[in-house]
């Protein structure tokens, strides 16, 4: 049966008029008086009620307080054992969810395990965040035109393992499985298997393998983890989520040669090339979730998009400015995966579902695909994101960026300033032809990309798309100084990246898998917004 307590009536009597003056006003003006002023009343628990009876089993917690502690032990990076002592003693903490009986102020640790993997299941978290971080952009004003965007790694709490070490921990995790769920399978797979992978002690351990053998025994634990997926495949073992794990490790690690075309007469688990190793493996058998980026590492990406505001050299604005904060409007969390230009048609879907469509959006080069620019343009956002850098710059070699174009996209002068012999338009290309023997005397032509045509030996040739022209427009334009003026607002969301990991705690997190991982993104990107506005002013 659950319990809802009335919060909409007001109290005869304040039941906080024995504080003092001044200490009324440091709560009303810290995170305690936010949530209380503002989100108390607008938390989702109808949402919560829907999993509990209206009549039956035992009166439940007020699902306000439960939904508030769920949010506020994010808020303070707290454990269970310090949610719950917080809630017993705090003052600031019953001050911030109003609570008003004993009973109330009790919750013993398994309660709040149980809310916490209701709320897991349920995806109440990014419930939460939407409907918290809309009520705060309403009572704060929030101008919500204008919006940034970007992407940060997160680590969840595991640690990097080498191959041999992932193979290794497999079979250990899925031998201790078997054990306890079908202690009669466990029996079958052998001491020499128990002792190598799970006491691991003794003549072929794998605890103290020297970096030159790695590979040799990496090829021994992979024959053991074949040996184990075909004699579980076909049992009820086989469905046990370790041996899931253990066939997806076994697949993307190794590659299975049959009887006949193998160095034995049994299948053999050959090791692959790290090259043919796939980015979505399994990093860590604790987190099969996470996956790998060759620039970010192993675990999980998050998208933030938050408002800002062009704080100076506006005098009018400035009081303004002082009311209004800068809250993250969008959280989600992905794999490494993932493109992170993908994620902002997502993102964008999000925000116009909650009539928080921005009119100019700020990203880097990796959201400004012309696939972006087309969908943000037929929604009227102004996407302001430079282009990826030509491929031959980065290789220090000339571009269309080099070459002077006309309206039309046909060159005009090269960089050494010689005109072409002749330019012609086709539908899927252009192209302009410059005399050859003036090229080979140019200093440039190590660098340029014109080519000598192979028909015409007295012609360079230079080809391009008619996108190629219209990118190296949009390229120059990057470079102005108008594009600059816009877009250095981008940089501040690097700061809010920041706070979240060290201010609220996600650059050292005590969970895994994916679905833990959106479940505490989004609530302390809730938590930095309800400090946020704490600091303007409650
Ligand atoms: S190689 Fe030819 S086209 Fe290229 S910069 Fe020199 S003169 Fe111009």
């Amino acid at each position: 049966m659950f319990t809802l307590r009335d919060r909409r009536t007001g109290d005869l009597f304040d039941r906080w008029s024995d504080l003092g003056e001044k200490r009324r006003r440091l709560l009303d003006r810290s995170w305690a008086g936010v949530f209380r002023n503002h989100l108390l009343g607008a938390l989702p628990a109808d949402a919560l009620c829907r999993h509990l009876d209206d009549r039956l089993g035992r009166p439940s917690k007020d699902l306000h307080v439960v939904i508030g502690v769920l949010l506020l032990q994010q808020l303070h990076d707290l454990t269970d054992a310090q949610a719950v002592e917080a809630l017993a003693f705090n003052m600031a903490w019953h001050y911030a969810l109003d609570v008003r009986s004993d009973a109330d102020c009790y919750f013993c640790e398994k309660t709040l395990r149980n809310y916490r993997r209701l709320f897991i299941e349920q995806g109440f978290d990014e419930v939460l965040f939407r409907a918290l971080t809309d009520r705060l952009v309403q009572a704060f004003s929030v101008d919500t035109s204008r919006q940034r965007m970007d992407s940060t790694a997160l680590r969840s709490a595991m640690r990097t393992m080498t191959r041999l070490g992932i193979v290794v921990q497999t079979i250990s995790k899925f031998a201790r499985e078997l054990e306890r769920h079908h202690p009669d399978f466990y029996e079958q797979i052998g001491q020499e298997v128990v002792r190598r992978y799970v006491d691991r002690e003794g003549d072929g351990a794998f605890a103290h393998t020297a970096p030159s053998v790695s590979k040799r025994r990496l090829g021994e634990a992979g024959q053991d983890l074949l040996s184990l997926a075909f004699q579980f495949r076909e049992t009820s073992a086989g469905k046990l989520p370790s041996f899931l794990i253990l066939e997806r490790v076994l697949r993307d690690q190794f590659e299975i040669v049959d009887a006949d075309c193998g160095p034995q007469d049994k299948p053999t688990a050959i090791v692959r090339e790290p090259k043919d190793v796939p980015c979505d493996t399994v990093g860590n058998p604790a987190d099969p979730d996470a996956s790998y980026n060759a620039h970010k590492g192993h675990g999980y990406v998050a998208q933030i998009v938050e408002t800002y505001c062009e704080d100076d050299g506006q005098e009018e604005r400035e009081e303004e400015i002082a009311t209004t904060p800068d809250l993250i409007t969008h959280v989600a969390v992905h794999k490494m995966t993932v493109h992170d230009g993908h994620r902002l048609p997502d993102a964008l879907n999000d925000l116009r579902a909650r009539s928080l469509t921005p009119t100019v959006m700020l990203a880097d080069s990796h959201y400004g695909s012309s696939d972006n620019m087309a969908l943000t343009h037929q929604r009227d956002i102004d996407l302001v994101a430079p282009a990826r850098p030509a491929k031959g710059a980065c290789r220090g070699q000339l571009t269309l960026e080099d070459f002077v174009l006309d309206e039309t996209g046909l060159v005009v002068l090269c960089p050494n300033e010689v005109k072409p012999i002749s330019t012609s338009a086709a539908t899927a290309k252009l192209q302009a032809r410059f005399d050859l023997s003036i090229c080979r005397q140019c200093p440039y032509m190590q660098q340029c990309p014109v080519q000598a045509a192979k028909r015409d030996g007295q012609f360079a040739r230079f080809q391009y798309t008619p996108e190629r022209a219209a990118n190296q427009k949009r390229r120059l334009y990057e470079r102005s100084e108008a594009f600059l003026k816009l877009y250095r607002w981008r940089a501040g969301i690097e700061a809010t990246m920041s706070r979240l990991k060290h201010q609220m705690k996600l650059a050292s997190l005590r969970v895994r898998g994916m679905s833990r991982m959106r479940y505490v993104v989004n609530l302390r990107a809730l938590g930095l917004n309800i400090r946020r506005s704490a600091a303007i002013g409650a």
